[in-house]
């Protein structure tokens, strides 16, 4: 019997586990596919304080993972597949394991969206990918796109043009949502381009992706370009499948929450999951921190300490 589990190895999950183990409340974290989260897949984090010369992604991870070690937080590999918040003590499963807990901190993050075009599915894997940290070698002196036209699409073009020859980022508006210090990157970058008022809408190609189709949406004209990969950074959708009928959730399968706090006592959501508006390292970890206090003020309430 834990007093939290903590669903998710993000930077909110490493966080929120820092603390309750070293408040001594008996931890789990249940890491799900990577430990770091999304961060594991970057290649440069350069905005967390405390490391002016910037940090790998991987690195940090292994950080904060070390850090809530260190407390005596324990670790389970794999991913949650079922949960059951009906009665207490909560129940969430991992395979065959049926694990109980007094309370539950949800930072499970989210996936990359699809486009949805045709070619994507047949070809993901085969040039269609989602993480320029994870593929870029693959792409060394050969040209790929990106699409997109948030911080992500910004940041994994970068990172993509550090091995590609070139890097083409297409984006359906006239301008960016990006950070002004991320465009500057690419605004100096002499491998990356921008293809502005444009949607793909078909990715070709036999074995490998070849060519993408691309539609101008101003002129409403269609174009062929040869391309190696198409690298998608459009956005994310939740992860919250496993707690669809337990908690409170919107259409898109956001969880509804009042900052960290769920339709649920003593079950909370930190991480991308609960803030949508900035999903920075340094605001998952502050959110992550706020829901362990919230854990670690209830069940110290209820001891009476
Ligand atoms: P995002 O801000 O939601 O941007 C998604 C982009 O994809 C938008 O430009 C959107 O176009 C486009 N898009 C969505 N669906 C599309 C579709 N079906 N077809 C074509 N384009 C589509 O997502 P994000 O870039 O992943 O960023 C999410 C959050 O993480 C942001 O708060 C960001 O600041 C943060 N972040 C920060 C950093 C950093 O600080 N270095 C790095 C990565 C992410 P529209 O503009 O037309 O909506």
């Amino acid at each position: 019997m834990y007093d939290v589990i903590v669903l998710g190895a993000g930077p909110a999950g490493l966080t929120a586990a820092l603390y309750t183990a070293r408040a001594k409340l008996r931890t789990l974290v249940v890491t799900g596919p990577m430990v770091g989260g999304l961060i594991a897949f970057t290649y440069q984090v350069d905005n967390y304080p405390g490391f002016p010369e910037g940090i790998t992604g991987l690195e940090l991870s292994d950080k904060f993972k070390a850090h809530a070690e260190r407390f005596g937080a324990e670790f389970l590999d794999g991913d949650a597949t079922r949960v059951d918040f009906s009665t207490t003590p909560y129940k969430v499963s991992v395979g065959e394991n049926v694990l109980e807990t007094s309370s539950v901190i949800i930072a499970m993050g989210m996936t990359h969206k699809r486009l949805g075009v045709p070619g994507e599915d047949r070809l993901m894997g085969r040039g269609v990918f989602v993480c320029a940290t994870c593929d870029a070698v693959l792409y060394e002196d050969r040209k790929a796109i990106v699409v997109g036209g948030g911080d992500s699409a910004i940041q994994e073009a970068i990172d993509l043009a550090r091995f590609a020859s070139e890097v083409t980022i297409v984006h359906r508006r006239g301008e960016t949502r990006a950070c002004r210090c991320l465009m500057d990157k690419v605004e100096n970058d002499p491998k990356i381009k921008i293809f502005y008022n444009t949607e793909v809408t078909e990715i070709l190609g036999d074995k490998r992706v070849k060519q993408v189709k691309l539609k101008d949406l101003k002129t409403g004209a269609s174009r062929l370009v040869d391309t190696d990969g198409v690298l998608l950074a459009i956005g994310w959708d939740p992860n919250t499948a496993i707690f669809r009928g337990q908690l409170d959730m919107d259409g898109d399968g956001n969880l509804k929450a009042e900052g960290v706090k769920t339709s649920k006592s003593r079950i909370y959501v930190a991480g991308d999951l609960m803030d949508k508006r900035y999903r920075q390292v340094v605001t998952s970890c502050g959110n992550g921190c706020a829901a362990a206090l919230e854990v670690i003020h209830q069940i110290e309430g209820q001891r009476g300490e």
